[in-house]
C-alpha cells in the first residue's frame, strides 16, 4: 500500500500482541538462557494490557496507536525491555505525528524515531547483543527501499527481513549491555530474547500492510 493509516496501526498491534503470544515460551526461553526468563512474559502482559486499553480507546491516527501502546508497555512491562520498547513507540508516534495517513517516507521516519530512541535510552551499539541489532538494520533496510521507490508497504517487508536477520546475527556475539553482559562467553550460541521478539514485532507491521 502507498500509504498506511489506523486502520493499518491497529492491525500491527494486534498482530504484535498475537505474536508474542505465540511466542512466549520461546521468548522466555532465550531470556532463560542469557537472562532472568522473563523477557516472554513480560512483553506477553504488556502486549495483553495494550489490547484491553484499545477496546476502550478509539485512537484515531497511526500516532495516537502507537502512542498508547508506548504508554502502556512502559507502565507493565517492567525490566529493561519495557523502557526500552515503550521509548521506541513513543518516539515512533512522535515521528508520526497526528498524520492521518504515513507514506513510504514517514514509516522510515517512524522507524529511524523508534531505533534512535532505544539508542539514546539504553546505550547500546550494533553488536552488543541487544534489540539494537533487529532495529538498525531494520532502519538500513527501510531507508534502502525507500530509496529504490518502494512504498509503505515494501519499506516495511525490507525493515522486517533485515530484523529477523539482525536478531539472528545476534547468536554468535558476546553480550555488552543488559544482563547477558553478566555472561561473558557464555552467551555465545544463544540469540538476543530482545532482538527476537523487535524481529516480530517488525514482522507484525509488515504483515499488517500487507493486509
Ligand atoms: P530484563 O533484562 O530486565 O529481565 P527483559 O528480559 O524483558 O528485561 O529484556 C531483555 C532484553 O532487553 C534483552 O534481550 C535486550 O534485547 C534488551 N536490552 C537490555 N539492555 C539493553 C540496552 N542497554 N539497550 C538495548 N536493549 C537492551
Ligand atoms: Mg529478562
Amino acid at each position: 500500500m502507498d500509504a498506511l493509516g489506523t486502520d493499518w496501526a491497529l492491525d500491527w498491534v494486534r498482530r504484535s500482541a498475537a505474536v508474542v503470544a505465540e511466542h512466549k515460551a520461546e521468548l522466555s526461553g532465550l531470556d532463560r538462557a542469557i537472562g532472568d526468563g522473563d523477557h516472554g512474559e513480560n512483553l506477553d502482559r504488556g502486549f495483553r494490557a495494550v489490547i484491553a486499553k484499545l477496546d476502550d480507546a478509539t485512537p484515531e491516527t497511526p500516532g495516537a496507536v502507537l502512542k498508547l501502546v508506548a504508554t502502556t508497555l512502559i507502565s507493565t512491562v517492567g525490566g529493561a525491555s519495557g523502557p526500552l520498547l515503550g521509548t521506541a513507540y513513543l518516539k515512533g508516534a512522535q515521528a508520526a505525528g497526528d498524520a492521518p495517513q504515513l507514506d513510504a517516507a514517514a514509516v522510515v521516519a517512524l522507524l529511524t524515531a523508534a531505533r534512535d530512541g532505544v539508542v539514546s535510552r539504553g546505550k547500546a551499539e550494533p553488536g552488543d547483543k541487544t534489540m539494537v541489532d533487529a532495529w538498525t538494520p531494520a532502519v538500513e533496510a527501510a531507508e534502502h527501499a525507500r530509496g529504490a521507490g518502494g512504498d509503505a508497504t515494501a519499506v516495511l517487508q525490507a525493515a522486517a527481513d533485515a530484523a529477523a536477520a539482525g536478531a539472528e546475527s545476534t547468536d554468535p556475539l558476546v553480550a555488552r549491555k543488559g544482563r547477558a553482559s553478566y555472561l561473558g562467553e557464555r552467551a555465545v550460541g544463544h540469540r538476543d530474547p530482545g532482538a527476537q521478539s523487535s524481529a516480530y514485532q517488525l514482522r507484525a507491521a509488515a504483515d499488517a500492510a500487507e493486509g
